[in-house]
């Protein structure tokens, strides 16, 4: 069984958003084996209870008046439609701070994962580059300071690094947590 297909988080197994589990979903009952990790804002708690599949299609975000993503992180020149399709129906990711998500082209980006040094180092090789401008340039920390939280980050404790990429122009976005 194949997850849905998230058009902005489009590995949300390999992100840590979706994990395997026994449980049972608490908006349609199955227990389909994947269960949904990342942050829900709602009146109800529903951490580590909903599927992926009633993420995607908006059940879940309609019969727990919930969104997955927080919408302050969100530009607010994101249209209506992209507004409802990420907030209520795309797997939000779990930060330590406030999550934001980049927009690129008039677009959201897509979610890649979350990442500390070893990660990127490990597995997103060549996007170090482009995490050390942004730092240096978009956070504006100054080169030795920029190193520093560049070694810190952790994905497990925080300071993490949050990757995205452009749908459209494949530029690389990035976020992170204050240190
Ligand atoms: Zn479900
Ligand atoms: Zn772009």
């Amino acid at each position: 069984m194949s997850l849905p297909r998230f058009r902005y988080h489009p590995d949300p197994l390999r992100s840590g958003s979706v994990g395997e589990s026994p449980g049972a979903c608490r908006c349609c009952g199955q227990t389909r084996g994947y269960i949904y990790r990342g942050p829900v804002y709602s009146d109800y708690d529903l951490d580590d209870s909903l599927c992926p599949w009633c993420i995607a299609d908006g059940s879940a975000a309609a019969r727990f008046d919930a969104s997955f993503v927080d919408e302050e992180g969100l530009s607010t020149d994101a249209s209506d439609a992209l507004h409802d399709e990420l907030l209520l129906r795309t797997p939000g990711y779990n930060s330590w701070q406030n999550e934001v998500w980049p927009m690129c082209c008039s677009d959201a980006t897509a979610f890649i994962a979350p990442a500390g040094l070893t990660e990127l180092r490990r597995d997103f090789p060549d996007w170090e580059e482009g995490l050390r401008n942004h730092i240096l340039f978009a956070m504006k920390i100054p080169s030795r300071a920029a190193t520093n939280l560049l070694e810190s980050l952790h994905r497990d404790v925080g300071p993490t690094a949050y990757l995205f990429e452009c749908l459209h122009c494949s530029r690389r976005h990035f976020h992170i947590d204050e240190p």
